[in-house]
């Protein structure tokens, strides 16, 4: 098992810690943390405002080569995650009592929100099951109530990026993580909608001046401009966020 320095670090100081946990099962641990270990998450990981375990399912895999795959009953190509090993691994890596939702990555599963992620960073982290192959036996997904989740209409060849995704995307709401709290109420999605453009310097850039309301210094006509061209903006590309408002948790 691999532990993250965040973790590590502050283990000894408190080990009943209430940090943000995320803990990972896949068959590339070496994979983490990767870009979780860089800037804003990787300061966090590194303070202990959250920590990372990511298990190696191999460890609990068959016979002298550690077998974890087989092929799928019924035929047809690719291979298939088994189900002994698989809860071999999630009841070794994450025993209970743990409060934490099981997910298991998966192009099936319910598309990732920013609710979703709204309530799992409220929440004492989260454990991932990331597949590989063509997937895992379905049957342990029903028996360690592992949770589908998908990162959205595109086939990856393992759930370890998208489990990374969602781990970020979580550990950015976390109370210290983001220096200005302001900047990520009004981001894209948090108020059902698009966010506005952004300009900074230079005031004119090949041709392209700044719409001139943003360097009027009148916040409330500013605060007006933008607000209209994330309802436009949302009603022109996402017109079903519009649909959707008001029914997001
Ligand atoms: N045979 C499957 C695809 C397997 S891809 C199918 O056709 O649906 C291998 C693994 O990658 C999956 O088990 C899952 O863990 C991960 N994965 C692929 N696409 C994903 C997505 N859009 N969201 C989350 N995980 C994904």
């Amino acid at each position: 098992m691999t532990q993250a320095r965040g973790e590590a670090r502050r283990a000894p100081l408190d080990a009943s810690s209430s940090g943000w946990r995320a803990s990972v099962l896949t068959l590339y641990p070496e994979m983490f943390p990767g870009p979780l270990g860089q800037s804003l998450a990787g300061d966090a990981l590194r303070q202990g405002v959250w920590s990372l375990e990511a298990g190696n399912i191999r460890e609990q895999g068959l016979g002298r080569h550690r077998r974890v795959d087989d092929t799928p009953a019924g035929g047809g190509p690719g291979m298939v995650i088994r189900c002994d090993v698989a809860a071999a691994a999630i009841d070794a890596a994450w025993p209970l009592p743990d409060a934490r939702p099981r997910l298991l990555m998966s192009p099936r599963g319910e598309p990732a929100t920013q609710g979703l992620v709204r309530a799992l960073a409220a929440g004492p982290g989260v454990a991932i099951f990331c597949g590989r192959f063509e997937g895992i036996d379905e049957r342990v997904i029903g028996a360690r109530g592992l949770t589908e989740v998908s990162l959205g209409d595109i086939v990856l060849a393992g759930g370890e990026i998208a489990a990374m995704a969602l781990i970020e995307a979580c550990v950015r709401l976390l109370p210290g993580v983001m220096g200005k709290d302001a900047s990520r109420i009004e981001e894209s999605f948090e108020a059902g909608l698009l966010e506005y453009p952004h300009f900074t310097r230079p005031r004119e850039w090949e041709g392209r001046a700044i719409p001139q309301v943003l360097l009027s210094g009148d916040h409330a006509s500013i605060a007006a401009w933008r607000r209209a061209e994330a309802e436009r903006l949302t009603r022109e590309r996402r017109p079903d966020l519009i649909t959707r408002r008001g029914k997001q948790p």
